[in-house]
């Protein structure tokens, strides 16, 4: 099969992924096999091909948004049947048996895998997974649009949650990539007052047509002290400006899988009137099957560009530099 690999960490404006011939994977015990038909395209791919996050494999085949029908099966498996339509993110392994895992938290358990990093993803026809880590998907949804919820969906899920805006509450988002923009409709089905800061004229207008209270390129522009945030851009700068637009006991949500450094805080200014800071890590699958259930419900559409798989680099390209409303999408 002819799949897109990373053999070097390189930023994504030199192109650094090939299309290659490889071997089609073998499902092994517990495993499927799905044959792709759409992968969206991450922030965290930009992290991982950049060499942000240490690497874990190399060469690697990025993509972790990975929809297909299972074509199929290992040894051992009984919950998803060749010819099924899945999905498989970010998360596809877990001990299930540390004391992490034993709360409900599997998405802190140490022992975690995840796909596209420490094995191979979605970028190509083929792919293999746990059987555990699949997702089979609701039919409300075609192949390209529901591909974006299984990370940029989820993580935005988990952020929302971590955020815990009150009942009829206000909740700021800053950054309107993809992830943002599928939160704003859940966000807005749930009734909260929405607030939108970004720097990109275009993700302002769509904020605006999703139902936005607010929206302005300068946080620091938010007219009315919020109940929560969630800071999707990767920029640890902001975070002074968003703790300064919660009102107390607002807590502040951490999207990204990896931040620039934040800069010092001033205890009565960012944080006194217990205002909280916290952080996302991955997802468990409860989180999983709460969004896919709660995006049926609010009518979750995603906003998706295609590409064809063997552009995969101008896709990245146009994630990192937010020259695309909603999600890119490789169609494979
Ligand atoms: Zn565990
Ligand atoms: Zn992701």
């Amino acid at each position: 099969m002819q799949a897109m690999i990373l053999h070097e960490h390189a930023s994504v404006d030199a192109s650094p992924l090939r299309l290659e011939e490889v071997a089609e994977p073998t499902p092994g015990p517990g495993q499927v096999r799905m044959k792709v038909s759409a992968c969206a395209v991450c922030r965290t791919d930009l992290h991982v091909i950049e060499g942000d996050l240490p690497p874990q494999r190399m060469p690697i085949i990025p993509g972790h948004q990975v929809v297909g029908v299972v074509d199929r099966v290992g040894e051992g498996v009984s919950t998803v049947r060749v010819g099924q339509r899945v999905g498989v993110g970010w998360l596809r392994h877990v001990d299930g048996d540390c004391r992490f895992c034993r709360r409900g938290l599997e998405n802190l358990c140490p022992a975690s895998r995840y796909t596209g990093y420490h094995e191979h993803g979605g970028y190509a026809p083929y792919a293999v997974a746990p059987a555990d880590f699949a997702h089979v998907l609701p039919a409300h949804y075609d192949d390209p649009s529901v591909s974006p919820l299984l990370c940029a969906g989820l993580i935005g899920y988990r952020a929302l949650q971590r955020a815990q805006t009150p009942d009829g509450g206000r909740l700021l988002l800053v950054g309107f990539g993809a992830s943002a923009h599928l939160v704003m409709q859940i966000a807005v089905h749930r009734g909260y007052r929405v607030y939108v800061a970004s720097q990109t004229a275009a993700h302002r207008e769509l904020a605006e047509s999703m139902g936005a209270h607010w929206t302005g390129a300068d946080l620091a522009d938010c007219p009315d002290k919020v109940d929560a945030a969630v800071l999707f851009a990767p920029a640890g700068r902001l975070v002074p400006g968003c703790l300064e637009a919660l009102d107390r006991g607002g807590k502040l949500s951490i999207a990204g899988i990896h931040l620039t450094d934040v800069p010092t805080l001033n205890y009565e200014q960012h944080l006194f009137y217990e205002k909280e800071v916290r952080s996302v890590t991955a997802n468990t699958r409860a989180d999983a099957r709460a969004l896919l259930s709660e995006a049926v419900a609010a009518n979750v559409q995603p906003r998706t560009t295609a590409y064809p798989l063997a552009d995969a680099n101008r896709a990245l390209q146009d994630v990192k530099h937010s020259r695309i409303d909603g999600a890119a999408v490789l169609m494979i």
